[in-house]
């Protein structure tokens, strides 16, 4: 954020005006299961692992993480790193600093590079909510079948009405004869502006409906 406000203030105070929980990950709430924020870095970084993206997720990992070093800093516990960047992940806690892993429950490319660097099954380390079973218990309840009304038992309660119709402003136009000018066509309009009456209009046959309408409304 600091790079961002040297280099434009102005977005910086219109980001600093947003929620930061809402848009900034490193306010996100940890176990929800989802990292996901739209923002440049993300597409960028997408662009970069394209090809790799169409896989399926434990795979696509294991193809990023060809990019990454694992070392070994401690009981389960490894520093990742690559050119740039270099992050703790631990295996027993199932935390990475970089704290996707911690947001998403399924694994970072850090995660995966260091897991599969021990030969280990990644799956063995993605949360059980992933599981099968947990989603089939999830999806397990149907939504039960019903009856149409002709088959509910009467009530003594006052049926609900449709709401009155109302005629939006804009919508259409009414003319002084109370014809609705975009309902009739042209050949209504011109005959009430030559001064032949709403009546008049009503007996041609460009719309007598619309004349009826117009004076409904009135
Ligand atoms: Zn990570």
């Amino acid at each position: 954020m600091k790079e961002i406000e040297v280099l434009n203030p102005a977005a910086f105070a219109y980001l600093m005006e947003k929620n930061l929980k809402s848009w900034s990950r490193a306010f996100f709430q940890e176990g929800k299961m989802c990292d996901a924020v739209e923002n440049g870095l993300s597409e960028s970084f997408n662009s970069v692992i394209r090809d790799a993206r169409k896989k399926s997720i434990v795979t696509m990992l294991a193809d990023i993480r060809l990019y990454w070093q694992v070392l070994l800093s401690g009981l389960n516990q490894f520093e990742t790193k690559n050119m740039v960047d270099s992050y703790v992940v631990d295996l027993d806690k199932k935390t990475c600093t970089f704290r996707v892993w911690q947001l998403n429950r399924y694994g970072c490319v850090h995660s995966v590079a260091t897991i599969s660097f021990l030969n280990r099954d990644v799956g063995g380390y993605v949360d059980t909510m992933f599981n099968g079973a947990v989603y089939k218990n999830t999806y397990k309840y149907l939504i039960q079948g019903m009856n149409g009304s002709n088959m509910w038992p009467p009530a003594d309660f006052i049926p609900p009405l449709p709401p009155m119709k109302k005629r939006i402003l804009g919508a259409g136009s009414v003319n002084e004869n109370g014809v609705d000018a975009e309902s009739c066509g042209t050949k209504s309009v011109h005959e009430g502006q030559n001064g032949e009456g709403a009546q008049g209009v009503g007996a041609g046959n460009s719309g007598s409906k619309s004349v009826h309408e117009g004076q409904m409304d009135k």
